[in-house]
């Protein structure tokens, strides 16, 4: 099994180690799963090659890796002002989500799994205010995917940067602002040391979803329980992954706020009704060159349009109740 992560990569690759030794230990040691950190058998983003090839037989990763090769795959990763953890796991398990997903990857041999899920990220490190849209005019920040299209749609550059070379490229201003996960990775990263300014919310990582990616042969050579055993291990991860980012993220705010003075901002309405605007004619434009983008799309709307009418009188009505 290959990851797209460095190795020792806290949650990420962390819950992957996890998940070979849950199918060690379940299966009584019948199925055993040797993991490779991104680089170490292939580098990182072909792992999905890899996994299609039978180089390997397993990897993990998130989907918005392959949009050069499946743009629709993006959906099953993240979406600008798209759904949060709760709703994509809705889609996937429940709601068809899962199905569109397996379609997309049949031609490549690929088998896919929801495996993991970041929780709302944040929306990033500057080092001058952002007050209305005209501040992200010229702006170069990495940011990457959809999100980068929207940032270049209101004027900005988008920048894209491997984790290792975030901080330095800041600190220098090669870029003028970053996103990278969320408080418990980016104070790991230091990034408080070289912006002042940390937004919220994550408008284009609302809820990344993590993928495991089985080779469509290795996975029909396994016997149906030991299917059903990478199936549940796989489910398990993708929970532990996300409770993991919550509870670490709780701590890491408090100290960047308290240890770190790190000023935590809310993007102004204007600015995020702006953003939403954006990404509005930057997924039109994209339905508009793949066909299985559009369908995909339309699928994806369609559940979170659904899902936000429920929400509104469900979570949403409840955390102003708390209010
Ligand atoms: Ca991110």
């Amino acid at each position: 099994m290959v990851t797209t992560w460095p190795p020792n990569f806290p949650i990420f690759q962390e819950g992957v180690v996890q998940f070979a030794k849950d199918i060690e230990l379940m299966s009584g040691g019948r199925l055993k799963v040797k993991v490779y950190a991104g680089g170490q058998l292939v580098p990182p983003l072909q792992a999905f090659e890899a996994v299609s090839q039978g180089t390997v037989q397993m990897g993990h990763g998130a989907a918005y890796y392959w949009a050069g090769k499946v743009p629709a795959a993006q959906f099953m990763s993240a979406v600008p002002f798209g759904m949060t953890a709760k709703g994509v796991n809705a889609w996937f398990y429940s709601g068809g989500g899962l199905e569109l997903w397996r379609e997309l990857y049949k031609p490549f041999n690929v088998v896919p799994f929801p495996a993991g899920n970041s929780g709302v990220q944040m929306g990033g490190w500057f080092n001058k205010k952002i007050e209305s849209v005209e501040d992200l005019k010229g702006l170069k920040m990495r940011i990457p995917g959809l999100g980068g299209k929207v940032l270049a749609k209101a004027g900005g550059t988008p920048i894209l940067l491997a984790g290792g070379e975030i901080y330095t490229a800041l600190e220098r201003g090669t870029i003028d602002a970053t996103e990278w996960v969320g408080p418990f990775h980016d104070n790991r990263l230091g990034l408080y040391r070289a912006a002042k300014y940390y937004y919220y919310p994550g408008w284009h990582e609302p809820g990344t979803a993590l993928e495991l990616i089985v080779n469509g042969k290795a996975w029909a050579q396994l016997p149906e329980d030991l299917q059903k055993i990478v199936e549940v291990a796989a489910r398990s991860i993708n929970q532990w992954t996300l409770s993991k980012f919550e509870a670490l993220n709780i701590k890491a705010l408090r100290e960047l706020k308290e240890e770190h003075h790190v000023k935590v901002l809310a993007f102004p309405p204007s600015v995020l009704k702006e953003l939403k605007r954006l990404t509005q004619v930057a997924l039109d434009e994209e339905a508009a060159k793949d066909a299985s983008f559009k369908k995909v799309y339309e699928a994806y709307k369609q559940f979170q349009a659904d899902h936000a009418a429920w929400n509104a009188i469900s979570d949403d009505a409840y955390s102003k109740a708390l209010q």
